[in-house]
């Protein structure tokens, strides 16, 4: 049995100011990090000198290291160092395959914690002016994953959540936005339903689309949008202009270029 310790640690969608007390601590008491793709560099810029850092994955698409092998060096590093972590976007439980990782250190008798994270749709969602639940507008939150391999349809029983009071927020949904907003419509959710997508949410290059469900594909790809994008669809999405507090870098270069195109500056 190892004598390390394995953290699996949520870092939050993207604002180095959302991580916990626990995983800032954590991460400046860290022997070697294992992180992936999604965790910012202001995030990695907090890992002290003189730590080892490992990137082995993952963004949406791109495998930088198979599951199996990051299995595999985590329990090797268990072997030889007192305390991992394994540092990962948003909350490890969600989307995150965290469980997985942490059944294998299970199955080698290797002790480890779980530091959740603020999951990216409460991040983007209150960053983007957007609140998940609202009395009177949703009663429930659903999370789905809108990832699917190439030849596999999507297996998502389209007609369950085509509930006009509740909010559904797609992870991992941009590449097959089209085929979610059709499935949906098709399914008989209403196509003037409010629905949003949030690009680099809660960072300084957050950018968010306000459209509704029969337009927002177009819009998106229109946009050019790159993931990480978060797609938020319900009526809550209506309140966005009210409720949007945050202002990205994008948003100051676009307010900027408003008011040089109008002719005020
Ligand atoms: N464990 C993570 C989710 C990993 S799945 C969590 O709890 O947040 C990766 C997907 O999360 C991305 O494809 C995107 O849909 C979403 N995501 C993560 N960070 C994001 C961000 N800053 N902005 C927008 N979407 C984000």
């Amino acid at each position: 049995m190892g004598k390390g310790m394995v953290y699996l640690v949520g870092s939050g969608p993207g604002d180095p100011d959302l991580l916990t007390v626990k995983a800032l601590r954590l991460i400046q008491s860290a022997d070697v990090i294992f992180y992936d793709r999604l965790v910012s560099d202001e995030i990695l810029a907090l890992i002290p000198k003189g730590v080892s850092r490992f990137m082995v994955g993952k963004a949406s698409g791109h495998h930088c290291v198979p599951q199996q092998e990051i299995n595999q060096l985590l329990v090797n590093a268990a072997d030889k160092n007192r305390t991992i972590i394994r540092l990962k976007g948003g909350d490890p439980y969600i989307f995150g395959r965290g469980s997985e990782e942490a059944l294998e250190l299970h199955k080698h008798g290797i002790k480890f914690e779980v530091i959740p994270g603020i999951t990216a749709a409460s991040g983007c969602s209150s960053y983007a002016g957007i609140p998940l639940t609202h009395r009177g507008l949703s009663r429930s939150v659903q999370f789905i994953t809108g990832h699917f391999r190439e030849d596999e349809p999507l297996e998502i029983n389209w007609e369950k959540l085509v509930d006009p009071q509740t909010t559904l927020v797609f992870y991992m949904g941009l590449s097959s936005l089209d085929y979610i907003c059709q499935s949906l419509m098709k399914a008989g959710l209403d196509a003037d339903i409010a629905a949003a997508a949030v690009q680099n949410g809660t960072t300084h290059q957050q950018n968010r689309l306000i459209s509704n469900v029969s337009h927002l594909a177009d819009a998106v790809k229109e946009s050019g949008m790159q993931a990480p994008v978060m797609i938020i669809i319900g009526e809550v999405v209506t309140l966005a202009d009210d409720l949007n507090w945050f202002i990205s870098s994008a948003d100051e270069i676009q307010l900027e270029q408003e008011v040089y195109e109008s002719g005020i500056a």
